[in-house]
């Protein structure tokens, strides 16, 4: 078997050989910001079963909504201590080095934004946190709005303005993706050389589509996770191992 350090060095040769890489990201990317995805044991995750969240379960009934709130609220108290980690800063210095053509990812914590990766770079395809939504009226607000009413003891914060539903701007499942970002997506993938799928088990559909597309389309695909993933058969590297230190010694190869 090919060791990590041989791959990790065919890596930054081909990040030194590529202009238009797209990376594609997944939960696994934040964990060592101390996020946890749906599998680590411990956290959030273990309280709360997030494929319970479905769009149909919180416009259902106002009991979901008020579980989903709470789950909201200690989200939103670990994003925001969150800070990004190597394998975040080194998207960022890929796009500082002009090589960068995209980001696409499936999280919703806004770390590439942290880690300094612009917005026409950055493609959320399952929304963020940042903002709530009135699905009533369509107004938007800040967070942090509506954090502070959760608390003050507030369970299920409705609109001001017109008494409607509230959620937050993150995509749940069951609920459509966002058309502007799928297309984004699309976009970037096509022609694009190399790319690099961070931290995702490419399960959840249709996002984990894109690095398979970006093959199809000619590029190379490269997978970092520390398990095997779905798509491992169809890439030309395929490195088991953590985001962060991987990421971290490919820029030290590839951009010193
Ligand atoms: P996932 O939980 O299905 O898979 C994460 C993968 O990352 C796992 O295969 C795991 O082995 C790997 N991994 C964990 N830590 C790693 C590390 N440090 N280095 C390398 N690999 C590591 O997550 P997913 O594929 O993103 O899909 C699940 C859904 O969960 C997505 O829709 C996403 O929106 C949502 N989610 C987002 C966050 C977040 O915003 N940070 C957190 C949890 C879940
Ligand atoms: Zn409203």
């Amino acid at each position: 078997m090919v060791k990590s350090t041989e791959k990790i060095s065919r890596l930054a040769q081909w990040v030194r050989e590529s202009s238009k890489i797209v990376a594609f990201t997944g939960a696994g990317i934040s964990t060592e910001s101390g996020i946890p995805d749906f599998r680590s044991p411990g956290g959030l995750w273990e309280q709360y079963d997030p494929t319970d969240f479905t769009y149909q379960k919180f416009i259902g009934d106002t009991k979901s909504r008020e579980i989903l709130w709470e789950f909201f609220q200690s989200a939103y108290e670990l994003f925001s201590q969150a800070e990004p980690n190597a394998a975040h800063l080194a998207l960022a210095a890929l796009e500082r080095k002009n090589k960068l053509r995209a980001v696409i990812t499936q999280n919703i914590d806004s770390l590439h934004h942290k880690a300094g990766n612009s917005l026409e770079k950055i493609i959320e395809l399952h929304g963020n946190m940042e903002r709530v939504v009135c699905l009533d009226c369509g107004r938007f607000l800040d967070k942090q709005q509506v954090l502070t009413r959760l608390l003050q003891g507030e369970t299920v914060p409705d609109c001001e303005d017109c008494s409607g539903m509230l959620k937050p701007d993150a995509v749940f499942f069951g609920e459509p993706m966002p058309l502007d970002e799928m297309n984004r997506a699309h976009q970037s993938v096509e022609a694009c050389d190399l790319c690099l799928s961070i931290g995702s088990s490419l399960v959840v559909y249709p996002a984990a589509g894109f690095p398979l597309m970006a093959k199809k389309q000619g590029g190379r695909l490269v997978i970092i996770n520390r398990e095997p993933t779905s798509a491992d058969a169809h890439a030309d590297l395929v490195i088991h191992d953590s985001a962060g230190s991987v990421m971290a010694e490919v820029i030290r190869l590839a951009l010193s």
